[in-house]
């Protein structure tokens, strides 16, 4: 779990875990409004995406796919 992910009041309850094509390794989490964010887990130490650090939230727009657990 991300305690500041918790403690920031956004987040209700993890929906699954992934592998961004990035290389970085994300969980996927409703929020309280509705809506989803990915919490980077471990960022990848190729991956060149400045938003792409241990912790980071990112909202998951609509039709953006995050990348496939296989
Ligand atoms: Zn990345």
């Amino acid at each position: 779990m991300h305690d500041s992910a918790v403690r920031n009041g956004r987040i209700l309850r993890v929906l699954r875990g992934a592998r961004l094509p990035c290389g970085c390794v994300a969980g996927i989490y409703e929020t309280y409004a509705g809506g989803t964010v990915v919490v980077i887990d471990e960022a990848h130490a190729d991956c060149r995406l400045a938003p792409h650090r241990n912790g980071c939230m990112m909202d998951l727009e609509a039709g953006e796919s995050p990348g496939r657990d296989t």
